[in-house]
């Protein structure tokens, strides 16, 4: 059994404030962290390998200081990390992104064997799309399972898993052939801190770093050059002002002149 956890590192805040000029993130002076809904990723892939053998491999795709997170990463318990990182790769959009990502993990099966899952978080907290996880599936060829809150079973014999996907009203349980892609939601696990002895165990881990020419893909299909979307404009929404009118005194009389004012607020208007 084969697992690969997928992190992004992103500013430690929801906050974020936005160059007017470029249209891009201002990282000075903010913290960066893993993506929260990526610790329930490297939770979920730790606690695979715990009960069916094998080294989780963690993989980021960002700029060199992206290290941090993957040290986070191999200090909760993954064993081995991959850094994708090349200026070619910068401004990669969602789907120069997950085209890059899946094309790493392919070459990483090629030096480390079959994968036979890939975790994702359910979205990063600052790009906020959900995209890159159901977008790398697409490229490796193997099926989503988004918003999964529950790994029933998998039997690495016949190759299946039954997960538990949350879904607006309910769950829906499915079963599934594997290689397959998974995206978690927060109530699949309580992620566990690091200890200082794993901490210290992390240094030790290997941390490979792959490139364009490592992994091989064109130039063309990756960062600016190949990202076919880019952020015309970004901007916080401006609260208008609502011209309200609070009603006091007696409920009963409060509810008759409410209703007073629904109603000939409704007159005029057409369904
Ligand atoms: C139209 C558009 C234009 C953009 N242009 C730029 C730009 O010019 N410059 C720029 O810096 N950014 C840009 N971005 C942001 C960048 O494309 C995204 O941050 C990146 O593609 C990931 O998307 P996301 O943050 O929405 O991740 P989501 O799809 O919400 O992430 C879901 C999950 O995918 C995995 N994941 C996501 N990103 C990574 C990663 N890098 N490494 C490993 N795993 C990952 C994680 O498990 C994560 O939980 C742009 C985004 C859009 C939508």
């Amino acid at each position: 059994m084969r697992v690969v956890v997928c992190i992004k590192q992103v500013p430690d805040t929801t906050e974020v404030k936005i160059n007017p000029e470029t249209n891009t993130l201002m990282r000075e002076g903010v913290q960066s962290i893993v993506n929260p809904f990526d610790e329930f990723a490297i939770e979920e892939g730790i606690r695979i390998q715990e009960k069916f053998g094998g080294e989780p491999i963690v993989i980021t795709m960002g700029p060199p200081q992206a290290e941090e997170a993957l040290k986070t990463a191999l200090a909760m318990g993954c064993d081995k990390a991959y850094l994708v990182s090349d200026r070619a790769f910068a401004g990669s959009d969602t789907l120069a992104t997950a085209y890059t990502l899946a094309s790493a993990i392919k070459k990483i099966e090629q030096t480390d064997g079959p994968v036979d899952v890939v975790l994702c978080g359910k979205q990063a907290i600052d790009g906020d799309t959900g995209q890159v996880g159901p977008g790398i599936a697409v490229r490796m060829n193997i099926p989503p399972l988004t918003y999964v809150s529950k790994i029933r079973e998998i039997d690495p014999e016949k190759k299946t898993i039954i997960v538990e996907r949350l879904m607006e009203r309910g769950k829906e349980v499915v079963k599934c052939s594997l290689p397959v892609l998974i995206t978690v939601v927060k109530d699949i696990n309580s992620p566990r801190y690091p200890s200082l002895f794993e901490i210290k165990k992390a240094a030790k881990k290997p941390m490979i770093k792959l490139g364009l020419a490592d992994i091989g893909i064109p130039e063309n299909r990756t960062g600016l050059k190949g990202s076919p979307t880019w952020v015309n404009k970004v901007f916080s929404p401006e609260l208008k002002s609502v011209n309200g009118e609070i009603f006091q005194g007696d409920p009963e009389e409060c509810a008759v002149k409410l209703v007073d004012r629904l109603i000939n607020l409704g007159k005029g208007v057409s369904l």
